[in-house]
């Protein structure tokens, strides 16, 4: 399995080098922690209204993410 990466940016999780969610190029191999916001009922609503991790973290897609990027 290849080495996934956080985006600096979003803390979005990729093997690209590139990151699909904001398209940030400045990725981390360095982070800690994975949290997965899974999308709700329908897919267009906001995971923030729902999670408080979303919210805490500004996620506003479901997606795998880094708790903290270094
Ligand atoms: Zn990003």
């Amino acid at each position: 399995m290849a080495k996934l990466r956080a985006c600096r940016a979003c803390h979005y999780l990729t093997t690209e080098d590139q990151c699909p969610n904001c398209r940030a190029t400045s990725m981390s191999t360095s982070y800690t922690g994975v949290v997965v916001i899974l999308p709700g009922r329908n897919p267009n609503d906001d995971p923030r209204r729902s999670s408080y991790i979303a919210e805490r973290l500004n996620i506003d897609k479901p997606g795998k993410y880094a708790l903290k990027v270094r």
